[in-house]
């Protein structure tokens, strides 16, 4: 008995050491100083844990008297702590309901001409649409006009980095232009190619579902999930306009047959990520605009040469509020800073979508333990340089419950440092790298309550409570000389 209780305690403390050792490298292979530094404190210490376990296992300690009831005692603590911290705990019921289990209100449908962007980009000062806008919201248009001067949402792109900014500034806008390429009429909406035009391919929900799941895989995309769309996620009317197409401005957007949505998220680069509010930063989320549109075209055009309507929702064109038909999809929760939180990439992700007629198979929402995890940590909104994230609790917004960010507080930073600064996705505990250690914490702290206070605790230890930006790759480089 007591020799299996010796191997027991030594496949423990070694499976700890393992852990200890993989988080040592995993801190390494980020690039996290701080947190190497510690985990190099916490390996040692994982590890003369074990050393002293196997000196008195040889000098036979455990084998009676006070040392077997170490022993024992040891391992009992060990089985509690991990009963306490494995078991899963009540699940969060609202957040199994999806965006409906937030809603304790009156929804109403957005209106795509009151976003940010629209107003920048479609409002030209003296025009009808102007007039038209701003005689409905007077507030806004000081916030607007200052943008506007400023240069728009991102100001002076890549100022914050100048004078080296410009090989980064370059490559952000590369990757721009290609939703702007796909989003005509024709490209949004396609008609099916001439080879297949006039046939529609009968297939069941299930053969339809893992056709266009596998294909939106098969494209680039990280993650796929689907949903039957819940109208009040589709935008009231048009704003933005892209293409000369003024007549669309103030468009009532109809609910159309196409109720479903195939949506997916692109993973972003941490290092990228990781040098944030840096232009590498701006170069990862103007990189994954461009590959969003690039899967959402193809797909889109995929289901129109099924025989079905499609519409693609990309930078250059949505329909419809992505955050919220993620969720119903199935793609993770809502976060305190206002984006999707996924148990993959946590917020590290930008998202597309394709509507469509074609019947399928809707996921179903999850409950990753967001909601409970944010609570305790406000990591985003202490590192937030324009106080736009709230560190109190969820409000009711437009009907739902939930956390909001303060949108023109943050675009005006945005237009300060001249990219759109992600320090918040940065800090985020659940954006490091997906290594087996942080795979392994999410996966606790998903399940857990217990494990979101203590993981909530440790990544400030070991990251700080307001994490520094990282160096990026070397390609990416903004602090150099090499601008004329
Ligand atoms: S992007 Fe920057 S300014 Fe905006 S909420 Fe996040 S941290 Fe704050
Ligand atoms: S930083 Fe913390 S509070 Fe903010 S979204 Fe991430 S987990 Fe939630």
């Amino acid at each position: 008995m007591a020799s299996v209780l010796v191997f027991v305690a030594g496949l423990v403390l070694t499976i700890q050491a393992f852990i200890g050792l993989c988080f040592l490298l995993s801190s390494i292979w980020e690039k996290e100083k701080r947190a190497s530094a510690f985990a190099v404190l916490q390996f040692l210490g994982m590890l003369g844990l074990l050393v002293l376990f196997l000196v008195l296992w040889k000098s036979r300690f455990y084998e009676a008297g006070p040392g077997a009831a170490v022993l024992i005692a040891g391992l009992i603590l060990v089985a509690v702590a991990a009963f306490f911290l494995l078991r899963r705990t009540a699940p969060n019921e609202a957040a199994l309901k999806g965006t409906m289990g937030h809603i304790v209100g009156q929804v109403k449908r957005y209106d795509e001409r009151e976003v940010v962007f629209a107003r920048n980009r479609s409002l030209r000062p003296g025009s009808e649409e102007y007039k038209t806008f701003y005689a409905q919201h007077p507030e806004l248009e000081v916030y607007d006009t200052k943008r506007r001067e400023r240069g728009g949402p991102l100001g002076q792109v890549g100022s914050i980095d100048k004078p080296a900014d410009g090989p980064n500034v370059a490559a952000a806008m590369a990757s721009l232009s290609i939703p702007m390429h796909v989003s005509l009429q024709g490209q949004v909406k396609p008609h099916p190619h001439p080879v297949v035009k006039g046939k529609r391919f009968e297939l069941t929900p299930e053969q339809a579902t893992e056709r266009v799941k596998g294909y939106t895989l098969h494209l680039g995309a990280d993650l796929v999930g689907i949903t039957e769309i819940n109208p009040l996620w589709i935008y009231s009317h048009r704003g933005e306009i892209f293409h000369e197409n003024w007549e669309d401005w103030g468009k009532e957007i109809a609910v159309s047959d196409r109720r479903y949505a195939i949506v997916f998220a692109t993973e972003m680069d941490f290092r990228m990520v990781g040098a944030a509010p840096h232009t590498p930063t701006v170069i990862e989320s103007m990189f994954n605009y461009g590959k969003g549109a690039y899967i959402a075209t193809q797909l889109a055009a995929f289901v129109a040469n099924l025989g079905y309507s499609a519409a693609a929702n990309h930078l250059r064109h949505y329909e419809a509020l992505l955050v919220p038909l993620a969720v119903d999809a199935g793609l993770g929760e809502p976060g305190r800073l206002g984006y999707l939180m996924t148990k993959e990439f946590g917020p590290r992700i930008r998202l597309g979508a394709v509507t469509t007629d074609l019947p399928l198979v809707p996921d179903k929402p999850v409950d990753i333990g967001v909601e409970g995890f944010c609570r305790i940590c406000k990591k985003c909104a202490l590192s937030c340089p324009s106080q736009s994230i709230p560190t109190g609790g969820r409000m009711e917004v437009n009907g739902s419950l939930r956390w909001k960010l303060n949108a023109e507080t943050c675009f005006d930073y945005w237009g300060k440092i001249g990219t759109d600064c992600n320090i918040c996705m940065r800090v985020c505990p659940w954006s490091h790298a997906r290594t087996f250690p942080p795979r392994l914490i999410v996966e606790l702290v998903s399940r857990n309550k217990m494990a979101r206070g203590i993981f909530n605790i440790m990544d400030d230890i070991f990251y700080g409570k307001k994490p520094k930006s990282k160096t990026p790759p070397r390609w990416a480089k903004f602090n150099f000389s090499g601008r004329k």
